[in-house]
């Protein structure tokens, strides 16, 4: 039986039972442990995507698993009908890391950014403003309201008319922003790091700069934290190293651990001139399972220091990266920041990922031509050494 499964046969056959939108690498995962990823012919791989740069502490997590473990005998899902504590308790942590006021739990980023969005409008709503500034080369998820914020025509064309009022400016450009506000604008949102679009990194000018223009208008700045939250700059949140506070964040990602978890958070001000009882909700949003992901998640962040050793393992794997811009022909430049990283290739990106899968390592593309490095937050230098070899033989 368990041979059967390995079978290419069987997984062909089970695979087709998926509605084909992912273009699938030929591996099955099976487990994983610390910064390892196992398939199911027990060969190891070194993860450096951190599934979608979610599983920030790796995998197999004993403290995660306990406290799992002990809230499933307890309870699974109540519905926001009810308090629970583990809720309010997971609220308070995320806000006291993330410097916020209020927030919204949901249950992925996309529903996050949905959140944030919202707000903006709700916000807007008695002033007669409803526009929003995104940016080119933004990633803000697949519905309808994140996608239409969302930069890439390959992901919004075929599902146009999309959202009214959304215009885009371009990123780290203040000028191209100011060109597009108006007494209707409600909003401008972008990711303080790119993710998706390419590892690229607001400047503190940018930033500063939006902040200014947001409260000249009376608009709301949204930061979205999806990928680059939660240490992976080196910081709790990017913004934080900007220096640039927003009005609304969202976060997802690996708030959780990898338990499908999602928020949006606020200021007061916000707060109390948006979402009313009735505005918004969510059925699973702010369940006792996820709110326990969450909760010892800070925790644990809190107790290793992560934002201080993503810092200095950051800086390494920066530097190791530099050198390979200097060195190889093929490294055009190094962008990103502690761990979100990424570098421009002038080869196929898809090359290097395939050769690199087949050497043990688990690397993804960002944008046309970057490569993008989301380890787990706990590597060590060994892995980023270990990393480099392998990149190095798969360029
Ligand atoms: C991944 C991502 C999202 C969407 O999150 P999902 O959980 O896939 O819906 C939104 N914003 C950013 C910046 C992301 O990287």
């Amino acid at each position: 039986m368990e041979q059967q499964k390995t079978d290419d046969r069987y997984m062909k056959a089970t695979r087709a039972n998926l509605v084909h939108t992912y273009d699938q690498f030929p591996v099955v995962i099976d487990h994983g442990d610390g910064v390892y990823l196992y398939d199911d012919h027990g060969k190891k791989y070194l993860d450096f995507t951190a599934g979608y740069a979610v599983n920030s502490l790796g995998y197999d997590v004993p403290e995660l698993n306990r406290a799992l473990e002990k809230q499933i005998r307890k309870l699974w899902h109540v519905s926001n009908l009810y308090y629970n504590e583990v809720c309010g308790k997971a609220a308070g942590a995320l806000l006291e890391v993330s410097g916020m006021d209020r927030i919204f739990f949901a249950n992925s980023g996309g529903e996050a950014v949905e959140g944030a969005l919202k707000t903006a409008r709700r916000y807007g709503h008695s002033k007669g403003k409803y526009k929003i500034i995104a940016m080119e080369n933004s990633f803000h998820g697949r519905s309808m309201g994140a996608l239409s914020v969302t930069w890439n025509q390959h992901y919004r064309e075929p599902f146009e008319p999309l959202v009214p009022g959304i215009s885009f400016a371009k990123f780290n450009d203040l000028d191209s922003v100011y060109a597009l506000f108006d007494d209707e604008t409600c909003a401008v949102i972008l990711e303080p790091i790119q993710g998706e679009g390419g590892i690229n990194v607001a400047t503190k000018e940018f930033m500063e700069g939006l902040r200014r223009m947001c409260d000249e208008h009376d608009a709301l700045l949204i930061a979205d934290e999806v990928q680059c939250g939660m240490g992976r700059s080196g910081r709790n949140f990017a913004w934080q190293m900007l220096g640039v506070k927003p009005d609304i964040m969202t976060m997802a990602k690996a708030i959780g651990s990898g338990f499908p978890v999602g928020a949006f958070a606020m200021t007061e001000r916000v707060a109390e001139n948006s979402l009313t009882p009735g505005d918004h909700g969510t059925t699973f949003g702010g369940n006792p399972l996820a709110c326990t992901a969450v909760l010892e998640t800070v925790k644990l962040f809190r107790e290793k220091n992560i934002p201080a050793h993503v810092a200095e393992v950051g800086a390494y794997l920066q530097a190791r990266l530099d050198e390979l811009v200097r060195t190889r022909v093929e490294v055009t430049a190094r962008k990103g920041v502690g761990l979100i990283q990424g570098i421009q290739v002038n080869v196929p990106v898809a090359d290097v990922v395939n050769r690199a899968l087949e050497k043990g390592l688990l690397i993804i593309g960002a944008g046309s031509d970057v490569i993008r490095f989301v380890p787990p937050l706990v590597i060590g230098r060994e892995h980023v050494d270990e990393m480099m070899s392998i990149l190095e033989s798969s360029l």
